[in-house]
């Protein structure tokens, strides 16, 4: 088990003090919002508030000074991102960017590349979406069929991406996509830096389940990107994606996407707290103190340069876990009045969370594919 070492988290007074800057910032910026805009937080989006998170110095905040970044470590990152969604700020847009796809090109980016997207990235102006996902290829990313063939001075691209989150919204896309053939099915694969207002790109609405535009199928056809959109090396975008992924799977956002709902829900059940109330409570306040604590040491093994891919493959999944249970408790505690008029902040933030909570063991990585990775890392596959 030496491989899955949650490793005690780093903790200092500069962390405390950046806390409460942190929450000084959110009580100023965002201290009206109610609790139904709150939920939202990673879906919310507000351009003013990330181009405020940008000139607080708050994004791009592990990117190097000469990038636009403020040179600082994975910790402090992890205490603002930590502070924002508690508070359920509307980090929506500028979200992946920051996560990401910033991270992504400062590794393997050309320097032009860096130099013209990553100080736009932190000062909150330039957004993102992921392009891996395809109609036939969700979990097995390996078996994208998007192909971006090399011809004089770059690409043709030709394929669809299913279920991109803000391609509406987003200036860019990292694209997964086949360059050319390879026996081995990981290879052949590349990573390309997409400006989504290149011809022949056209970007469809899904609607979700409650009814909200917030993913799309984007289509390619015959688009011409020029060669200097590749990202790292040709033919080695399976490992660069699966760093992305390291990225994407390893924040605070994977235990507190309905963390409104159980703020609500103390407010709504401590006038009379029930028995059976303050079991739950109880118990729901176990488990995310100790998914803090796993998170916390996953932003320490980062600042220290380890790979705590499979430490944060493990958070994800005890986060969707908690996070689709909390509404579920939440319903069967203290029960929305039927036919009621009006809606109360308990009830807005359970309604989404109800109608959201079903795609938290999907996005990122489904349930059972995360499970897969687990048990490969204790060598039983
Ligand atoms: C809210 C939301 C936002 C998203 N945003 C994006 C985005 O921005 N960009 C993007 O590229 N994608 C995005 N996705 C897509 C997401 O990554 C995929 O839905 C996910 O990877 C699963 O792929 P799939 O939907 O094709 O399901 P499938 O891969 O077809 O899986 C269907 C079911 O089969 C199971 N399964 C599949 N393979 C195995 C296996 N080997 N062993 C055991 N069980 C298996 C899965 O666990 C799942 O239950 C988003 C999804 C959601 C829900």
């Amino acid at each position: 088990m030496d491989q899955i070492a949650f490793a005690p988290p780093v903790d200092d007074a500069a962390l405390h003090e950046l806390r409460r800057e942190v929450r000084a910032f959110l009580a100023e910026t965002i201290g009206d919002h109610a609790p139904g805009q709150r939920i939202r937080s990673w879906m919310g989006n507000d351009a003013a508030f990330s181009r405020a998170c940008g000139e607080a110095g708050y994004l791009g905040m592990t990117f190097p000074t000469r990038y636009g970044g403020q040179g600082r470590t994975s910790m402090e990152r992890y205490v603002v991102t930590e502070e924002m969604l508690a508070a359920g700020a509307p980090v929506g847009l500028h979200w992946i960017a920051d996560r990401q796809s910033g991270p992504l090109l400062l590794q393997y980016g050309t320097e032009e590349q860096r130099r013209e997207i990553l100080p736009r990235v932190a000062a909150g102006e330039c957004y993102f979406c992921i392009g891996m996902s395809e109609p036939d290829s969700g979990s097995d990313l390996a078996a994208a069929r998007t192909r971006a063939e090399p011809v004089d001075g770059g690409f043709v691209i030709n394929g669809t991406k299913v279920w991109t989150t803000n391609a509406h919204l987003a200036h860019y896309m990292i694209l997964f996509c086949k360059t050319e053939a390879a026996e081995d099915r990981h290879g052949g694969a590349s990573q390309l830096l997409i400006d989504l207002s290149t011809p022949g790109i056209t970007i469809s609405p899904i609607l979700n389940m409650a009814g909200k535009h917030e993913f799309n199928e984007v289509s390619f056809r015959d688009v011409f990107v020029p060669e200097t959109a590749l990202i790292g090396t040709r033919g080695g975008g399976w490992a660069q994606v699966m760093g992305e992924l390291a990225f994407e799977r390893s924040g605070p956002e994977r235990f507190l996407s309905t963390f409104a709902v159980l703020v609500e829900l103390i407010r709504h059940a401590s006038a009379e707290p029930t028995r059976e109330a303050k079991i739950a409570v109880g118990r729901l306040t176990a488990h995310l103190v100790t998914m803090r604590r796993m998170s916390r040491s996953v932003a320490g093994l980062l600042q220290a340069g380890e790979n705590p891919s499979l430490q944060a493959t493990i958070v994800k999944d005890l986060g969707a876990v908690f996070e689709q249970d909390l509404p579920e408790i939440a319903r069967l505690l203290v029960p929305r009045p039927v036919g009621r008029a009006g809606q109360s902040d308990y009830e807005a933030v359970l309604d989404y969370a109800i109608l959201h909570a079903p795609s938290f063991s999907l996005r990122g990585g489904t349930r059972e594919i995360l499970r897969g990775i687990i048990a490969r890392g204790l060598g039983l596959r």
